[in-house]
């Protein structure tokens, strides 16, 4: 039986402990500000063995993520304090749709919203989640119901969207683009842990090594993606993307296969489901899934997202799209990913 140690309540329990991803935006790494790995395994290890050692047979197993609950749980509840509630317009209500925001606008802040980050409905705008890591996005269409799936895009992000392009007309444009209309060099798609951003590469091979000593047969489908490469996925369609803004094309996510891939099969669904319970607690919650851990519309898909990337709140992109509408822009719309040298 696999022990593991209740992030929440630092009691003992079993595997099958229900969670959430992180939700603050920096993995633990960041938030501590500690930059080297081993220290923060060492740091990360004390309070994993303290709370063993008080569980009598719960002892340092593998399978239990090095969870320093405590200290995330500090650092969280210091973020917290730092950046205020969420907004009125974060998460979703009870029928699972974005409470999109209600917000009245300026004419001045219609224009830059328009054309530094392409939105044309502006009450289509809304924060993902009501964390503090929750991100501004924007939906073309309005989500009508919880599995009513909409093309959702994150503000900010990079991607194939030209200056002033807005996301309607992008999606035009790029629902009409065939494979040929892309240029090769662009296509850049590999499951190589070499092409994630270096902030997160050890941490990333850290966690599927310890995965796969946890008993998880894993198999890594795909790391980075270009932009070009993600606009193609949504072109080629059969809902594998519902946007143009992923993590992929920051080199923070990773689409990982359990088992013989196959959800039709009852074993496969189990340690799929056991899996992503696991990753979303490993190391104090940096890792993250889409949806729930037994339901989603992307179950391979795993990310760890930064507070250096995106917006928290609609004056956030405001105060942004200002500055890098000026001429000569010092600083860009988009957020620049952080990746290897050679791409
Ligand atoms: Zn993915």
């Amino acid at each position: 039986m696999r022990v593991r140690i209740s992030r929440a309540t630092g009691r003992c329990g079993h595997a099958d402990d229900h969670g959430r991803g992180r939700r603050d935006g920096k993995s633990l790494r960041e938030k501590l500000g500690v930059r080297s790995a081993h220290a923060y395994r060492a740091l990360a290890a004390a309070p994993v063995i303290a709370l063993s050692l008080a569980c009598g047979n719960a002892t340092a197993h593998e399978s239990a993520p090095a969870a320093p609950s405590i200290i995330t749980r500090v650092a969280r509840a210091f973020r917290s304090r730092q950046t205020g509630l969420a907004p009125p317009y974060a998460g979703t209500d009870s029928r699972g749709i974005p409470r999109y925001t209600k917000r009245s606008f300026t004419p001045d802040e219609r224009s830059i919203l328009r054309s530094a980050y392409g939105v044309v409905e502006l009450s289509h705008i809304y924060v993902s989640d009501s964390s503090d890591e929750g991100i501004v996005k924007y939906d073309t269409q309005v989500k009508r119901c919880a599995t009513c799936y909409v093309n959702s895009y994150r503000l900010g992000f990079t991607s194939v969207r030209r200056p002033g392009e807005s996301w309607d007309d992008l999606e035009r444009h790029v629902r009409r683009m065939k494979r040929r209309d892309f240029a090769p060099s662009r296509l850049v798609m590999t499951s190589s842990l070499d092409a994630l951003d270096p902030d997160i590469r050890s941490e990333v091979g850290d966690m599927l090594a310890d995965a796969r000593r946890a008993g998880y047969r894993l198999h890594v489908v795909n790391s980075y993606r270009s932009p070009e490469q993600e606009a193609l996925l949504m072109t080629e369609g059969r809902g594998r993307t519902h946007t143009l803004t992923s993590m992929h094309s920051y080199g923070r996510a990773l689409d990982i296969s359990v088992g013989d891939g196959s959800l039709s099969h009852a074993s496969t669904r189990a340690s799929w489901i056991s899996f992503r319970r696991w990753v979303i607690r490993y190391r104090g919650d940096d890792f993250r899934i889409l949806g729930k851990a037994d339901r989603s519309w992307d179950w391979q898909h795993v990310e760890l997202p930064s507070a250096r990337i995106g917006f928290r709140t609609i004056e956030d992109a405001i105060s942004r799209g200002r500055v890098c509408r000026t001429f000569p822009a010092t600083t860009p719309c988009d957020f620049p990913p952080h990746l290897p040298a050679r791409r």
